[in-house]
């Protein structure tokens, strides 16, 4: 049942138990007179789903049957206050009640406002019936602005995953296509490790948005970890990328224990010591300096640093690129297998373990990727 339905039969019950309780308060005066004494709970029923009604998070209008309004719960109030939109909406809604009531059906709109902000509202008007008697008509007054603003993250999302996927799965068939028309076996060689390596970044690709909906959509697991071990597995996890790229990961921890989730901290951490190591590679020096990962215990809280010496990141990048998708150098991330969701990993699995996640970036320089959780205690 959804919120409406819901609410609708909320009202619906308010008014009958309101039209019983006034037969039953009728009964229970002429039961002060020697009549029916035992009606009080009705009344304190009633009492309490119009107080839900009132204190709903969605506008509720209930009319009677000839219009005259019987009940406005206070988003309702508010929504049709007097400002210039708002009062709008509360003519829209009159209308829609009317209409609803003369040809005995559900109607629903759908209106933008504008002043003082931009927002999408959904009008529902319906008939009600108690006993199977006409009882009034009931007006619903709900803000989708945040849910249509959810619905076109969620589409953009879409979109960019498919470009991105439409990416290697393009070139694998010009590869492809390249393959069947030659006969040189080292041409033919070269064109399957071409497309073997587009299926890799496919791969990659499609394993980076699976985790990323896992951790937005399930709840991290919470048990008491030991940030010392998360480390050394995310270390594990990065060896072969450090090992193809000659760089050294120094690093050390102070004993330190989170509540939170093994895996995914350990997902986190991998991600940026990669992206240390690639975008240190990425300077392109002859002799790379080790990248650094350190655990510090700074009082309750454990602190997680990742430090390199590599390209950096222009400021003006440094608020975006914790975005899905959002890339500084999109031919270069592509050349290093790089997905652009990497640290959209990253910040979702801190937000899951109520912590923070900071940048620090010079071009040229380094930069520090620092993650603050806070301790079991806090
Ligand atoms: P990618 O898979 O492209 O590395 P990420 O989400 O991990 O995607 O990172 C987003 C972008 O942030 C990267 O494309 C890169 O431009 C920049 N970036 C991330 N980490 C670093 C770093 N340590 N040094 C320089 N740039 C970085």
């Amino acid at each position: 049942m959804n919120a409406l339905s819901f609410l609708l039969i909320l009202v619906v019950a308010v008014l009958s138990i309101a039209l019983v309780a006034a037969r039953r308060r009728l009964a229970a005066s002429r039961s002060r007179q020697g009549l029916d004494p035992a009606e009080q709970p009705a009344d304190s029923r009633a009492q309490a789903i119009e107080a839900a009604a009132t204190r709903a998070p969605v506008g509720i209008v209930v009319v009677d049957q000839a219009g005259n309004e019987v009940f406005k719960n206070d988003v309702a109030a508010l929504a049709t206050a007097a400002t210039a939109d708002d009062a709008l909406l509360g003519l829209r809604l009159r209308g829609l009640l009317d209409e609803a009531r003369d040809f005995d059906e559900d109607i629903e709109q759908q209106i933008e406002l504008f002043s003082p902000t931009t927002r999408t509202i959904q009008l529902q008007a319906m008939p009600l019936f108690s006993a199977g008697q006409r009882a009034g008509t009931a007006g619903f007054i709900e803000d989708l602005t945040t849910r249509s603003e959810i619905d076109s993250i969620r589409s953009d999302f879409i979109a960019n995953a498919s470009h991105e996927l439409k990416t290697p799965l393009g070139a694998m068939r010009l590869l492809a296509e390249a393959l069947v028309t030659t006969d040189d076996n080292d041409t033919r060689k070269d064109l399957a490790e071409k497309i073997n390596a587009e299926a890799g970044r496919m791969n990659r690709l499609v394993e980076d948005i699976l985790d990323l909906a896992l951790i937005e959509h399930s709840p991290a697991e919470t048990q008491e970890i030991d940030l010392c071990r998360v480390a050394e597995e995310a270390l594990a996890k990065s060896a072969s990328l450090a090992e193809a790229l000659g760089i050294a990961v120094d690093h050390s921890c102070d004993p330190v224990i989170v509540a939170g989730d093994h895996r995914r901290l350990v997902s986190a951490i991998a991600n940026l010591v990669e992206n240390a190591l690639t975008y240190t590679a990425a300077k392109g020096l002859a002799q790379n300096p080790p990248v650094q990962l350190r655990i510090l215990a700074q009082g309750e809280r454990a602190i997680i640093e990742v430090q390199d010496q590599g390209i950096g990141i222009p400021e003006r990048h440094q608020d975006r690129i914790f975005e899905r998708f959002y890339r500084v150098d999109r031919g270069r991330s592509r050349a290093s297998g790089g997905t652009g969701l990497g640290l959209a990993i990253v910040r979702h699995v801190v937000q899951n373990h109520s912590g923070e996640v900071e940048v620090a970036s010079v071009p040229g320089e380094g930069t520090t990727f620092r993650i603050i959780l806070p301790g079991l205690e806090d």
